[in-house]
């Protein structure tokens, strides 16, 4: 039984997000939990299916693209999660149901261009970096406004909500301080007549606090599918 730890992590992971949201006041039915499969193989994906789950999130297109094959009309719903390079908008087009590193101009155009011609239409929601690292990507707050507007340019794109990373921090004030921000930003947007209803924040490490910040989506890998492999080693320098 390989896989026999899934349900448990499931479970665990579903019964600290209800604790959570009861510390913050909120109804658990208000919180949905998308598992982050990145890493993990199909048949993994397809143990974490016989839980009820159909919806996975991804950050590699080609990961998506193999899983998507090994697992050819099981009915998942692939979710984008990861930084995109503007060449892969064809795949996302075909494969993605949804997109929430939206992120930029030049992706908008071609994700728009790409699901015109495959008839499709696709939630989205805007990343925007609250965090203080270089590393992470996303839309500058201050660009937020004027990005919201372009998007009416692209009626395949369907804006729905807002997404972060907050920034990896011991501190739980930094951390809490991202989600507050995407929260903030999203708030503004509607004053200016964007409904923005869903904000994706926290991870297996913080999502406590994003709850308590308004989360309406936590992205959820480690604690549901175990520790990532590192990457392979690449060849010693001399
Ligand atoms: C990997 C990843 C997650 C999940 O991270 P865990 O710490 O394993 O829960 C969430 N969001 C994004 C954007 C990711 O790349």
């Amino acid at each position: 039984m390989p896989h026999s730890h899934l349900a448990a992590n499931w479970a665990d992971v579903r019964h600290r997000v209800d604790e959570a949201c009861h510390a913050a006041g909120r109804d658990p039915a208000e919180v949905t939990i998308l598992p982050v499969s990145k890493t993990f193989d199909a048949e993994t994906v397809r143990a974490a299916m016989a839980l009820g789950l159909h919806r996975f999130g991804e950050n590699k297109v080609q990961e998506i693209r193999d899983k998507a094959a090994a697992m050819d009309g099981c009915g998942i719903e692939w979710v984008v999660i990861g930084h995109l390079q503007t060449n892969k908008a064809h795949d996302v087009a075909r494969l993605a149901s949804e997109v929430q590193s939206l992120d930029r101009a030049d992706l908008a155009a071609a994700l728009h261009r790409w699901l015109q011609a495959e008839g499709r239409a696709i939630d989205v929601l805007v990343q925007v970096k609250t965090a203080a690292e270089d590393s992470k990507y996303g839309l500058a707050p201050a660009q937020l406004p004027a990005f919201l507007d372009s998007l009416r340019d692209y009626p395949t794109l369907r804006p729905r909500g807002l997404m972060t990373l907050a920034t990896h921090s011991d501190d739980p004030h930094v951390v809490r301080g991202c989600f507050r921000q995407l929260r903030e930003l999203r708030d503004q947007a509607a004053a200016r007549g964007h409904d923005l209803p869903r904000l994706s924040m926290g991870m297996s490490g913080d999502f406590p606090l994003a709850i308590a910040e308004g989360a309406t989506e936590i992205r959820i890998g480690t604690a549901i599918f175990g520790p990532r492999a590192m990457p392979a080693a690449g060849p010693v320098a001399p």
